[in-house]
């Protein structure tokens, strides 16, 4: 039987489009890996959670483009005006705070810079962005978390404090945790960030909404999988594992092939690719889930769980069993509820 995931390096709240496995007989489920920074009352201090938010939000247009790097926003304001602004677009090019820093000019100069990760003191593919901030003579840095990366781990910010310049740290600092928690996990464990997500009928099916399209068909000695949601252009990013040899369409997918395909190969074969999460998606429940997601709980390979519940009732064979489950019961953490165009999504962590 072969089965097989298709992993894309996006971190984002979408749902993943692309991406299937399927066996010789039924498709069974589609894994897509997203592959992908940043408290306070008061006037000041209500100013200061705003421009937060702010960087926060210019982050975010980055999203599922910077893997392995966090996502970084960056704002430059000087007497309660914002004169710059800045995100990290992606791995390789300048920093937010380098862009921010551009785009304010001289009016950087004596101005608070608000950063959702601490800035980074070391030469990478870019100069650090402590030397960047300090050239251009802010007179502040707000920080909204320190980077868990060990080569950055509070440097940037005694570098700043060394060189004159005042730093707050800590400002949104849970809203600038979620942001990159899938960064923040991999630096400290090694590993994807993985991410559960189902989506059920109000009946509890779990409906096929993901890869809709998708179909793969036995040709020679290998099977053909065609994933008519992934573009060409997009093709080179994403991987299908697999555990049989499979060819893809579109051509340029890598195509990586598992003995067993279980969660922790996974987790390892997308941190050594860079990649910071992963999102398993169910399209259908079944037996090989079961084997596929053996350890989920007691290895704690997953970190969320999101389930997506649809205002229908859908026809059924027979009872329907949702295969990711474990010997313990608990309940799960920070749950969020959220109204998703009409669909209701609950969100929360192991
Ligand atoms: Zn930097």
């Amino acid at each position: 039987m072969a089965s097989s995931l298709v992993s894309r390096p996006h971190l984002t709240q979408r749902p993943v489009r692309a991406a299937t496995l399927a066996s010789a007989t039924r498709p069974r489920l589609v894994a897509g890996a997203l592959g992908g920074r940043c408290q306070a009352q008061a006037a000041g201090d209500l100013d200061d959670a705003h421009y937060m938010r702010r960087c926060v939000e210019l982050a975010r247009k980055a999203a599922g483009h910077t893997s392995p790097n966090p996502m970084v926003g960056c704002v430059i304001v000087r007497d309660g005006r914002v004169v710059g602004e800045g995100f990290h677009p992606k791995a390789g090019q300048p920093h937010a705070e380098v862009f921010a820093l551009r785009d304010a000019g001289n009016l950087a100069e004596n101005a608070t810079a608000y950063v959702s990760l601490e800035p980074c003191n070391h030469y990478g593919r870019t100069p650090p962005c402590t030397e960047a901030l300090i050239n251009a003579k802010v007179k502040e840095v707000v920080v909204g978390m320190t980077d868990p990366n060990p080569i950055v781990a509070s440097k940037g910010i005694e570098k700043l404090q060394g060189a004159g310049i005042s730093v707050r740290v800590g400002v949104e600092e849970a809203l600038c945790r979620k942001l990159n928690e899938a960064y923040i996990h991999r630096m400290l464990t090694g590993k994807a960030f993985a991410t559960l997500r189902a989506t059920l009928s109000m009946n509890g099916i779990i409906t096929n909404q993901i890869g809709k399209g998708a179909d793969q068909s036995a040709q020679g000695e290998s099977s053909r999988l065609h994933i008519p949601s992934l573009s060409q252009e997009h093709a080179s990013r994403a991987i299908v594992l697999a555990d049989s040899p499979v060819t893809v369409e579109p051509a340029g997918v890598e195509v990586a092939v598992f003995r067993q395909i279980d969660l922790e190969s996974i987790l390892q074969l997308l941190a050594q690719r860079g990649l910071c999460s992963v999102l398993v998606d169910f399209r259908e429940a079944g037996e090989s889930f079961a084997s596929l997601l053996n350890d989920f709980q007691e290895d704690k390979l997953v970190q969320k769980v999101v389930v997506e519940v649809l205002p229908f009732w859908l026809a059924s064979d027979g009872l329907s069993n949702l295969a990711f489950g474990g010997s313990q019961s608990f309940p799960l953490k920070n749950l969020e509820l959220r109204d998703v165009n009409g669909s209701v999504l609950l969100e929360g962590y192991v």
